[in-house]
Parts: C-alpha cells; sequence; structure tokens
C-alpha cells in the first residue's frame, strides 16, 4: 500500500493499492492468475479460514491482483474498504446481498440504467427483496416510501442514460433518518467527478466496465464502504451484527468494527455466491485507473461542447445534459459534479422512434453499441435496445423515449465526433 490521502487524485490513480513486486520488482502489478494459494502450514491456513489473520486462500474470495483493485478503488472513493466483482450488476446483488434478506425493501430512484431496473424489478423479487421506485428529484418521495422493512436506498449519481444529476445530501439524510444506508452507483460520475461518501453516502458501487477501465476491454464491478454506517443502531442487519454460526458464532461488527461490509462482503457474498472479478480484468482496471483523470478532463470538455452544438442544431428537438446552463439538473450538478457533468447523456430528435433509428444507422466515427465510456464515442437508442424490456411508462421515467438518442462522448477530436453527428442528423430527415 501506498501513503495515500494526502496525495492528488492523479497520483493515487496511478499508485494506490499497488507497489513494485518485492519477489521480482515488477513495477507493473502482475496478473495473478492463480486459483490457489499455499498455506505456509495448518495454523496459517486455520488463521485465514477463522479470518483471524488477512491473506489469500483461494481466488473466489480475494486475489492479489484484484485485492490491488479493491485498496485502489477504497482509496479513491474515501472508503475503508472495497469488494470487486464480475460486473457492475454482480456489485449491485452484491451490496444488497450485505442488506437484504428475504421479505426485505429497498427504495430505489426510477431513474436508473435499464438493465438495473430490470434487475431490481424482476430477478431480486425472486429473492423476495421487493424494491420501491421512486422520483429521486425530491428526497421526500424516499422518506414517503419508506417503512419498517426498508434496509437502503438505492440511486445512481449522474444517472444512465439521461446524464440527469441526484441530490446525494438529500437522499442520504432521507436514508439516514430511517435508519438505512444510501447506496450510490458513481459509474457515469467515476471519483473524478464525484465522491459521494463526501456527501453522505454510505455504500457506492461502480460497473468498472465503464469509465474506470476505459477502452471497452474489460467487464467488472466494485462496491466501496465508507466505513461510517453503524450496522448496530437497529436490529436490520443481524447477519453482520449476530453471531455468524458459519463462523463460529462471531460477529462481524465486532471482530472487525467499520471493515465489517467489506468482509462480509468477502467472507460470506462471494464465498457463497461466487460472483468473482477475474485478475485479468482487475489488471485491465488498474491499468485503466492510471488514466482516468486525463480522460474524464477530455471527456467532459468534448462533451460540453457537443451538448452546445447539438442545442442549436435544427433537427434536435432538446438536449439532457447537466452541464449545460438550460438543464434543470445544472446547479445540482455544479453542486456535485464541479468539474463537469461526465460524458453519458441523451438529446431527442425530431421524427421521434424512426429518425433515432435512422440517426444511430448513419454514424460513421461512433460506434453503434451498448456500452457507455470508452475512449471511443458511442450511440445508442435505448428504446429499441438497452430500455426496450421496459414498459412505456418506466422507459419515460428513465429519460428513454421513442425520440431519445443515447451518447457516450469518447476522447478522440471534438471536431470529429461533431461532423459525425452532424451528418447523421441530417441524414436522419430522410430526404
Ligand atoms: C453498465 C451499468 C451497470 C451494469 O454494469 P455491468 O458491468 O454491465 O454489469 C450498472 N449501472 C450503471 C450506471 C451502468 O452504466
Amino acid at each position: 500500500m501506498s501513503e495515500t490521502k494526502t496525495q492528488g487524485l492523479q497520483t493515487r490513480a496511478i499508485h494506490a493499492g499497488t507497489s513494485p513486486d518485492p519477489t521480482t520488482g515488477a513495477r507493473i502489478t502482475p496478473i495473478h492468475q492463480s486459483v490457489a494459494f499455499v498455506f505456509r502450514d495448518v495454523e496459517h491456513a486455520a488463521n485465514l479460514f477463522n479470518l483471524d489473520e488477512a491473506g489469500f486462500i483461494y481466488s473466489r474470495l480475494t486475489n492479489p491482483t484484484v485485492n490491488s483493485l479493491q485498496d485502489r478503488m477504497a482509496d479513491l472513493e474515501g472508503g475503508v474498504g472495497a469488494v470487486c466483482t464480475a460486473s457492475g450488476h454482480a456489485a449491485q446483488m452484491l451490496a444488497l446481498f450485505g442488506l437484504m434478506k428475504a421479505g426485505d425493501e429497498f427504495v430505489a430512484s426510477n431513474k436508473l440504467y435499464g438493465g438495473s431496473i430490470t434487475q431490481f424489478g424482476h430477478a431480486f423479487t425472486r429473492f423476495g427483496w421487493k424494491v420501491v421506485f421512486v422520483d429521486p428529484d425530491d428526497p421526500d418521495n424516499v422518506r414517503r416510501a419508506c417503512n419498517e422493512r426498508t434496509r437502503a436506498v438505492f440511486s445512481e449519481s449522474l444517472a444512465n442514460p439521461g446524464g440527469t444529476m441526484c441530490d446525494v445530501q438529500g437522499l442520504a439524510d432521507a436514508a439516514h433518518e430511517n435508519g438505512v444506508p444510501l447506496i450510490i452507483d458513481n459509474t457515469l460520475a467515476t471519483p473524478v467527478l464525484c465522491n459521494p461518501i463526501e456527501h453522505g453516502a454510505d455504500l457506492v458501487v461502480h460497473s468498472t466496465t465503464k469509465f474506470l477501465s476505459g477502452h471497452g476491454n474489460a467487464i467488472g464491478g466494485v462496491v466501496i464502504d465508507s466505513g461510517k454506517f453503524d450496522w448496530s443502531t437497529n436490529n436490520h442487519y443481524a447477519h453482520l451484527t449476530d453471531p455468524n454460526p458459519a463462523y463460529h458464532g462471531m460477529s462481524f461488527v465486532d471482530k472487525f468494527g467499520e471493515l465489517a461490509y467489506t468482509i462480509y462482503s468477502i467472507a460470506v457474498s462471494l464465498r457463497d455466491l461466487g460472483p468473482t472479478m477475474s485478475p485479468m480484468n482487475a489488471y485491465l482496471t488498474l491499468t485503466g485507473i492510471e488514466t482516468l483523470p486525463l480522460r474524464m478532463r477530455q471527456h467532459n470538455d468534448n462533451s460540453l461542447a457537443v451538448a452546445q452544438w447539438l442545442e442549436q442544431h435544427p433537427r434536435v428537438e432538446w438536449v439532457s445534459y447537466a452541464g449545460l446552463t438550460s438543464s434543470p439538473y445544472y446547479e445540482l450538478a455544479q453542486r456535485y459534479c464541479p468539474k463537469g457533468a461526465g460524458s453519458v447523456f441523451t438529446f431527442g430528435v425530431h421524427g421521434g422512434y424512426e429518425s433515432g433509428v435512422k440517426v444511430v444507422e448513419s454514424v460513421k466515427l461512433f460506434s453503434h453499441l451498448a456500452n457507455i465510456g470508452d475512449t471511443r464515442s458511442l450511440i445508442v437508442h435505448p428504446a429499441s435496445t438497452t430500455h426496450r424490456q421496459l414498459s412505456d411508462e418506466q422507459k419515460a421515467a428513465a429519460s428513454a423515449g421513442p425520440e431519445v438518442i443515447r451518447l457516450s462522448i469518447g476522447i478522440e477530436d471534438v471536431d470529429d465526433i461533431i461532423a459525425d453527428l452532424d451528418q447523421a442528423l441530417n441524414a436522419s430527415t430522410g430526404e
């Protein structure tokens, strides 16, 4: 571990969680493509299994390469610990598995990535977890939705696809008044633009697949714990506070204090559910993060220029980008993402569904695909792809109506990005 926190973000993005390999001197964190790790002796093995000593046992739980990424992400988000997962969706499952049992509820923003709305509203109900979706623009909606079975509140900081910003502190206050933690999906903002923990969030999740890995080459996720939530204030999180029969009656909170949730997530959630990140993907993500602050600067600059240009375009009905002064989310973005509003946002094209389809089929530089956060500029028509599983009502709530096009602006030269959009928009007139 490097000495951090006092150092700047760019320095920590390169150094946090990693150091030269002590045995070989390798400067880059090796890909520890090993399933298991040799015990020194039986006592060592027993200590590891009893969680009396930290170390590596079997890569379903932890692995040295993955551990470096965990330490880096905990550092960048200002948390005490982090757990990497196989994907962003796995991170959401793990984050909630550490809080919920069958019959429990959680309150979630209705402005979420379409896949998350489906995961929460369908798959998770089969675990007996009930989600209550609310419009996060008014934190009182969260207060009204909470009851004695509520165990968490979930929102995206900058939301996919609409690029809208939530009031992190307002949602944290509403969650805390009800004795539950706030989970923020910080995928679109990244720790470069927004630090949810500084604004009251208790847990932060990411799809590392997006800006963190940054090059469209590695699926992954992470859950970061602020270490600030007091799990023992009520009886809601008995699996963390009470004696655990699978660990000789040990209480995670008594034994690990502020690390209780992180250790539980590794020693129970990853052990028993198994959605582990691969060492190769951890390596690619560590490498990607080294340039994250640089890339985010270019993503922001390009996106603001494209959004301002789109606003003037005759084929464009509206632009939803929190970095524009015309956006109703401009003030919130200035407060929570002062360096820029990221590079994922939507606009409406005149002519509805047909025109939307024409635009995505006419681009040349942009890639028409279902991903965001790549160095490359990406485009998708949510109504026909990422959000097609949703009802019309859910589509509208998630800003994914028929005329909506989602952009993820890359770090190419901005003139080339604009020229490509211009020719695609002009092609969408059908003349
Ligand atoms: C992509 C995405 C996810 C899901 O992540 P995967 O890595 O694809 O599983 C979750 N939340 C947001 C905001 C996303 O953009």
